[in-house]
């Protein structure tokens, strides 16, 4: 009872935020929230919280696996992505690998990615938002990036998503979207796919902030306007006026 009166306190909170944040965002922001209901069925957003279980990513600079964060992230994300009426399914709800087959760690890593992509394929009408953070040998560099599939409306999402970061919890950070190179899952998806470097979790400061629950809340803020955004300009959003 306790867990479920914190965790709706949790949900008041990101939407006070939400609304406070669209206020001070501007109009494109505010978009999130002008409709009377979104339809639902317009798309599903397919939140992939990146690594998982044998495989927890990279590691921060205060010991914190990847994984941890990404799911996090991913968690806050499809809960306000729900409140704002959107369709979600997600990949992981907890630290787990989703491997199907495989003796060695190589081949449950290479099941687990298999698995990823049947789900995301077997979904109608997905938009993968793959959760992720970011790691370099120099510690100085920060900010989150987005990388976008070779599928249609991936690069407009990453745009989206990247002029959200740049205009609000990165401002100043000179990063730009890119498609994404070497990366099975987003290789062989078939829906418009982005793949979000939320942060660096080689540079302290970030690492910090990405760890906790009021940042965790901005970047899924960042990430939900930004979808607005894209369904917007993909017209695929019914409460937007034309
Ligand atoms: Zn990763």
């Amino acid at each position: 009872m306790l867990r479920r009166r914190l965790s709706l306190f949790a949900g008041y909170c990101v939407i006070i935020g939400a609304f406070v944040i669209a206020g001070l965002w501007g109009n494109r922001a505010a978009t999130v929230f002008s409709g009377n209901g979104i339809k639902k069925d317009t798309v599903c957003f397919v939140i992939d919280a990146g690594h998982g279980g044998i495989d927890g990513g990279a590691v921060s600079c205060s010991g914190v696996a990847e994984s941890t964060i990404n799911l996090q992230i991913s968690l806050r994300l499809r809960d306000l992505l729900h409140l704002l009426g959107y369709d979600t399914k997600m990949i992981r709800t907890e630290d787990v690998s989703i491997y199907t087959s495989g003796n060695t760690i190589a081949a449950k890593k290479a099941s687990d990615l298999k698995e990823r992509v049947r789900i995301i394929n077997s979904t109608d009408r997905a938009v993968l938002l793959s959760i992720h953070q970011n790691h370099f040998v120099d510690s100085f560099y920060r900010g989150g990036q987005v990388f976008y599939a070779s599928t249609e409306g991936s690069k407009l999402l990453a745009e989206a998503i990247q002029n959200q970061f740049v205009c609000t919890i990165n401002l100043g950070s000179n990063r730009k979207i890119k498609p994404v190179e070497g990366i099975y899952i987003m290789k062989h998806i078939a829906c418009p796919a982005v793949l979000i470097e939320c942060g660096f979790l080689s540079n302290p400061e970030e690492e910090f902030l990405l760890r906790s629950d009021d940042y965790q809340k901005k970047v899924c803020m960042v990430i939900s306007t930004a979808c607005s955004d894209f369904l917007e300009k993909m017209q695929l959003d019914p409460t937007v006026e034309s």
